[in-house]
């Protein structure tokens, strides 16, 4: 049986011994923190929807490896149609989960390690390639989560790795031993590294020879010692810790980001991915950012479609769903939703085999969509708000709601919609302000600006890849123009 249950894996993560740090003190069981919790939820749906006949196709695939039917999140794309379900398998858990489920950076890191580490091998008659595919059947067959890490602290933006004042801003290698090599370093704004079973490290920019200890990458148990995370905080995370369920808005489902800290790990040979041939560091980030690029595509577009939802259902209930002006807003968010799931779709559509049979998005139109996604998501939320009206910041406590004495007085002054109960309006308020400025705003706000690379990293690569000489001599031809008709 290679699918776990979603109950196998809480189970699965409960056993590790993951250290875990939250508001200054080790969080003893992560899994029955209030904080945290909510961000596991968000992986078990990966797990519970792979097990539903209807979602079969979208959630799981058929390994070429083992012949055994194994999570989509653990596969390595075969063909254009692997790429385009992936995107949609994103959306339904953006749907069913309206946070980040956090899965999909290890499957993105597989099929980046996979295609480099085949190069690498030809070039260098390395054996990164077996070392790699022997752990993802383990991963396979396990059914397991990894969390695909690559963002390093950085330090001094102006300076090569080596260059560092600290040597330990971007995570490097200080010892080779015959037996692998022990790694220090960070990996910061770990998205699912909490409820990951493995984690799999790569480096975070192009690099050059002499940063050939910080051209490493591998993979590791997250409970391998000397590894250690401390958890990003959240705006509005402690309401999760009143005991009340309306004013988190999505109790549920969450997402959590943390610092990982590498405090010289040991990493075994045959977990090795990449050990000093620094000029495909770049290869490997370039096409790591293009997937997750690709993935932003679906995942926020998910999230989008419950903020709709939600903007159109708070329009219902404040009794003004004829208006023209707000038919046209929920248009309006429709029309910017669905761009960036047409992003998504074409950059997999677009697709191409690398030399080692697997594929690769489009990468212009990966970065494209990406470079989208740093915008539209502000618009629409921009637009939630305006439908939501004040109330969605301004409104009293669940505890206000339930109090004898102010409960009614709650109930009276802020009802609207005669059909509606006051406790259902502040409800999809409350939803709304989670999405756009509370815990869920990390995964669809900031991270729709900074996460798989803040903007200008996507114009570098549009750059690249836009064939501007290729457009100028389309322009030339059409004009007539013979530059050289004066020499
Ligand atoms: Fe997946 Fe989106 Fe979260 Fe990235 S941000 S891990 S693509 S859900
Ligand atoms: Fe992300």
């Amino acid at each position: 049986m290679t699918l776990k249950t979603g109950e196998e894996y809480i189970e699965s993560i409960r056993r590790l011994k993951t250290q875990v740090y939250l508001f200054g003190k080790k969080v003893e069981v992560p899994v029955d923190n209030p904080i945290l919790r909510p961000s596991l939820n968000s992986v078990r749906m990966t797990y519970d929807l792979a097990q539903k006949p209807e979602y079969e196709d979208l959630m799981t695939a058929i390994s070429p490896e083992t012949g055994h039917r194994i999570n989509r999140f653990t596969h390595i794309h075969r063909n254009t149609e692997d790429l385009v379900k992936k995107v949609k398998m994103q959306r339904l858990l953006g749907q069913q989960t309206a946070a980040c489920f956090q899965r999909c950076v290890g499957m993105d890191a597989f099929n980046a390690v996979y295609s480099t580490d085949y190069e690498i091998d030809k070039k260098y008659g390395t054996s990164y390639f077996e070392n790699f595919k022997k752990f993802m059947v383990y991963v396979q067959e396990n059914d397991l989560t990894v969390d695909g890490a690559m963002t390093d602290p950085k330090g001094d933006r102006s300076l090569a790795p080596h260059a560092q004042p600290d040597p330990d801003m971007y995570l490097h290698v200080v010892e080779r031993r015959p037996d692998g090599i022990v790694v220090r370093g960070a990996k910061a704004h770990q998205t699912g590294a909490l409820n990951s079973h493995e984690i799999i490290v790569m480096p975070t920019i192009a690099m050059k020879p002499e940063d050939k200890d910080y051209a490493v990458a591998f993979a590791v148990p997250i409970d391998t010692q000397g590894i250690f995370m401390v958890i990003g905080r959240q705006s509005c995370d402690t309401r999760k810790m009143e005991n009340t369920e309306i004013d988190v808005g999505n109790s549920e489902f969450g997402g959590v980001e943390a610092l990982v800290v590498f405090d010289n790990v040991f990493v075994p040979n045959d977990r090795i991915f990449l050990n000093g041939e620094a000029e495909f560091a770049g290869v490997l980030v370039e096409r790591f950012a293009g997937y997750h690029r690709q993935s932003y595509g679906g995942c926020k577009v998910g999230v989008g479609d419950v903020l709709i939802g939600a903007a159109a259902t708070a329009a219902d209930y404040n009794g003004v769903p004829k208006a023209s002006h707000i038919k046209d807003k929920l248009i309006e968010m429709t029309h910017l939703n669905e761009t960036l799931y047409c992003c998504g779709i074409a950059c997999s559509a677009e697709g191409s085999p690398t030399a080692s049979g697997n594929y690769l998005i489009n990468l212009l139109l990966a970065n494209v969509c990406k470079q989208n996604v740093t915008r539209f998501p502000y618009e629409i939320a921009r637009l939630a708000e305006d439908i939501a009206g004040g109330l969605m910041v301004t409104a009293p406590s669940e505890k206000d709601l339930r109090d004898a004495k102010l409960g009614p007085y709650v109930k009276k002054y802020f009802k609207a919609n005669p059909e509606v109960s006051t406790e259902n309006r502040i409800r999809i308020l409350r939803l709304i302000e989670n999405l756009t400025l509370g815990t869920a705003a990390v995964g669809y706000r900031t991270e729709s600006m900074h996460g798989a690379g803040s903007p200008q990293a996507q114009r570098i690569m549009i750059a690249r890849q836009g064939n501007l000489p290729m457009k100028k001599e389309l322009a030339k031809k059409i004009a007539h123009v013979k530059e050289y008709a004066h020499a």
